[in-house]
């Protein structure tokens, strides 16, 4: 003997009734007797609760809803029966749309909903429904008969969740249901009380009528039908990478349930347990799918949880004062008045100091807890031993489940990681005693990010998503763009990371989408039909989108994002960027950055603000944090005057040299922005900065290499004409230099804490010496290297090389936040 329950989707449409009937025909084939649970056509219960709000309020409205109700059922007679067979059933569900008319007329006349005439309203779902189906299914040949089960489901008085009286509900049932030779089609969620009063099991309570009658006739199996391939992993309207479980007990799919895993009615579970009865969750759409399996054991050892369950919307409760602490009792008191005011709590935590004690409920529960609370202690709070209670809304409940966590250490650790790079603060924890479930309540804001990461984590070991947001799609972030198209598949496979371009903007338009926009399209086609740009308001949306794994990507060579790193950082959205404003600035500024993402831990890197692709800040940082002292750093930190400087050799003028570097596309428009040697001075302001010392931009000492005519020269081409009528300052200073054996370098250099950048004469020994080219050189002196300096060499400009050091640089942000 099987119990098969179908729910409101299954039922909810003449297509779907047909699809459902034919599920049920292929067990009257194969089963002696069948039993056939169903709910509502879906949308009826709501409805009908809306309509009975609306007239109690006297909104006249609700008789559109009952015409909606109306037309529905109407509609799946006419396309299910035959002509013929259509009257009758219209008849009778017209006698009840009737039914429900008048009682909903009586609420607009006493301008009040009861708990129990909404019970009533209620029920009419189930009965219209479990109608049609019956006469539809007898008509197609397979007799059957609607029931009633207010007939045999006792309850008490608890109208809108009734407590279930099992002996006498048992007995009935096994009475009734005694020698039965065709299909009934039985009434999910409705029951009555010993006046025969109608009541309801409270929503989703359609399983819980399926198992109370598999439990009370030891069916083979309860086998719940909905829409959904079984018990999944979370909730797939959240996580689209959700997949179902083939298998879990009695115990997880209790605490799924209870905490919001709307595919089965928590309560569905005891009656089947305490018999030892399987329960399966059926696809209706997808009937050659096994589903899932509930029964004694949780099967797939290897997985450390089962499920991730959330509920939307909670409230949380915090009693505390010095009035609590080493009282005895307390609890006890406290958990008398919320269950003696049928109050459900889903989660429970006590501060270990006992001052305080917290508790999350359902919205709908909240004002009465509140008042149950204020009054079982108004005798302490009157006396200022308790405080008032303290109430907060717009929370949700995350509980991971599963019975391995028992064996498996560090699940916990995993939980709370990927929540804290999430930047997802926790307000209340709470772990099950049978160590079965870890419950977080959180903002309901950050509710779904919070069930991707999870998911993310336990699930889906072989792929983790990092969502970018790249601003800036120039020379360096075209390249960098080109360099992740190239890698994709690379990086699935071999770092199991999915870069999932979330956002882009230039320096005209801006796009973007949560799912990822298509990174095989060019840069103008991912901009196509883009709105204009405004950074403030990308940053914004970028928050609001409230991803996991969010990173930005800055690259651009303007304050314009800058200006939001602060903001970004605090809302944990790591970045990275070859932009060296940040770190150039005031030294408060580059603080409150490093300031920013310590607090939230989360990543604000900038390995190419000096030397592109080498790496040099995180040299210089490892050096630092093992202990070394860093006694002298010398560089050659631009590549522009790298290889000016280089190639100054006395064959031609200096002038000549700058124009040949020009022309090769190495300096700036205007030269003199590369040889005055601001920029250079930023790069060693940065590395001075990174190694400890507390400089401002006016402390780097800068020289001024040109003479006055050249600095004052309105036109590039003026500027030119001074070079050249100066060829001799410039030649003096290099036959100077030769003569000593030396060659001229662009140094910036930090020694005791003062930093400075000068045109120098070196000779043979010094590192510099040799450089040619446009190459970068970084010499280390510390402790540790103190004879032979540390030496790193190698181009240091050029989009290629900056967006690769730009794009390592996500790829291990990624890691971090993903494998902590
Ligand atoms: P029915 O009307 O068949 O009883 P419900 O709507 O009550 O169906 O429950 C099924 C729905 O539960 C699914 O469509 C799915 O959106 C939702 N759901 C939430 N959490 C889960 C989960 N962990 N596994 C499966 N479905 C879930
Ligand atoms: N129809 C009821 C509800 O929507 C019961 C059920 O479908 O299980 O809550
Ligand atoms: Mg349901």
């Amino acid at each position: 003997m099987r119990v098969l329950k179908f729910g409101g989707t299954s039922v909810g449409s003449a297509d779907n009734i047909r699809q459902t009937a034919s599920i049920i025909k292929s067990y009257q084939e194969k089963y002696d007797t069948t039993i056939v649970v169903v709910s509502a056509m879906s949308g009826i219960t709501n409805a009908l609760i809306e309509a009975g709000k609306k007239a109690a309020q006297q909104d006249e409205t609700y008789k559109e809803i009952h015409t909606t109700i109306e037309t529905k059922h109407l509609d799946t007679i006419r396309s299910l029966m035959e002509v013929s067979e259509q009257s009758s059933l219209i008849a009778q569900l017209k006698v009840q749309l009737n039914e429900i008319d008048e009682l909903l007329h009586g609420i607009f006349l006493i301008k009040e909903l009861s708990k129990r005439v909404l019970d009533m309203l209620q029920s009419y779902g189930e009965r219209m429904s479990s109608l049609i189906i019956a006469t539809y299914l007898t008509q197609e040949g397979c007799p059957a008969k609607a029931e009633d089960a207010r007939k045999f489901i006792r309850t008490d008085q608890t109208f809108g969740a009734a407590k279930v009286n099992q002996s006498y509900t048992e007995d009935a049932i096994q009475t009734y249901f005694a020698g039965v030779d065709y299909t009934p089609i039985v009434t999910g969620f409705c029951a009555s009380d010993h006046t025969g009063e109608t009541t309801t099991l409270g929503r989703g309570g359609s399983d819980y009528t399926a198992a109370i009658i598999g439990g009370a006739l030891e069916a083979e199996e309860i086998e719940i039908w909905t829409d959904v391939d079984g018990i999944m992993t979370t909730d797939p309207r959240i996580v689209k990478d959700a997949f179902s479980l083939d298998q879990i007990s009695y115990e997880e799919a209790m605490e799924l349930s209870h905490f919001g895993a709307k595919v089965i009615y928590p309560p569905t579970i005891l009656p089947a347990l305490e018999k030892k009865i399987p329960i399966s969750i059926r696809n209706t759409f997808n009937p050659a799918y096994p589903g899932t399996m509930i029964c004694e054991e949780s099967g797939n050892e290897e997985l450390p949880i089962k499920g991730i369950s959330s509920i939307k919307e909670v409230h949380l409760l915090t009693l505390s004062g010095s009035g609590l602490i080493g009282i005895p009792g307390v609890s006890s008191r406290l958990f008398s008045a919320l269950g003696n005011a049928n109050i459900n709590v889903i989660l429970i935590t006590q501060a270990s100091s006992e001052h305080s004690i917290t508790l999350a409920v359902l919205p709908e529960f909240a004002e009465d807890a509140e008042e149950a609370i204020t009054n079982e202690f108004s005798a302490e709070i009157e006396r200022g031993k308790v405080d008032i209670v303290h109430v907060e809304e717009s929370l949700s409940v995350i509980a991971v489940v599963g019975e391995n966590m028992k064996h498996t250490p560090g699940i916990s650790g995993k939980f709370f990681s990927a929540l804290g790079k999430n930047g997802i603060n926790v307000a209340a924890i709470a772990q099950g005693s049978s160590e079965l479930n870890i419950s977080v309540v959180i903002k309901n804001s950050d509710l779904k990010k919070a069930l991707n990461a999870l998911h993310e984590k336990f699930f889906e070991q072989d792929l983790n998503t990092i969502h970018l947001y790249m601003i800036g799609a120039g020379l360096i972030g075209s390249t960098l763009l080109n360099q992740i198209r190239q890698q994709t598949e690379f990086l699935q496979n071999d770092q199991k990371l999915k870069i999932r371009l979330a956002g882009l903007a230039n320096s005209k338009l801006m796009k973007l989408d949560e799912k990822g926009l298509d990174i095989s399209l060019s840069k103008e086609e991912l901009l196509k039909d883009a709105e204009p740009v405004d950074v403030a308001q990308f940053v914004d949306r970028v928050k609001a989108m409230n991803m996991r794994n969010s990173i930005i990507v800055d690259c651009t060579p303007t304050m314009a994002v800058v200006d939001h790193y602060e903001d970004i950082l605090s809302n944990s959205i790591s970045i990275t960027t070859p932009n060296k404003l940040a770190n150039s600035g005031s030294l408060a500024d580059y603080k409150r950055y490093q300031k920013a993402a310590n607090r939230r831990g989360v990543k604000f890197c900038y390995e190419t603000n000096v030397g592109a692709g080498l790496p040099v800040i995180s040299p210089l940082n490892d050096l630092k944090y093992s202990g070394d002292q860093i006694l002298k750093i010398e560089g050659i930190l631009s590549g522009t005057l790298s290889y000016i400087f280089n190639s100054f050799d006395g064959s031609v003028p200096f002038a000549e040299v700058v124009r040949t570097a020009q022309e090769k596309g190495f300096t700036e428009p205007d030269p003199r922005d590369d040889l005055n040697g601001m920029d250079v001075a930023r790069k060693i302001l940065i590395l001075a900065r990174e190694a400890g010392y507390a400089l401002e931009p006016s402390d780097v000492d800068v020289e001024n290499i040109l003479p006055q005519s050249c600095l004052d020269a309105q036109t590039v081409d003026d500027f030119y004409a001074e070079l050249e009528s100066n060829a001799d300052f410039f030649e003096n200073r290099r036959e100077q230099a030769a003569n000593e054996g030396k060659v001229l370098r662009f140094i910036a250099t930090l020694e005791n804490g003062q930093a400075s950048v000068n045109l120098e004469a070196v000779d043979q020994s010094h590192p510099f010496y040799h450089l040619s080219g446009s190459d970068n050189m970084i010499a280390f002196t510390t402790k540790r290297y103190l004879n032979e300096p540390l030496i790193i060499k190698g181009p240091g400009a050029g989009a290629e090389v900056t967006a690769a050091g730009v794009f390592a640089e996500v790829i291990s942000i990624g890691n971090y936040l993903v494998n902590g």
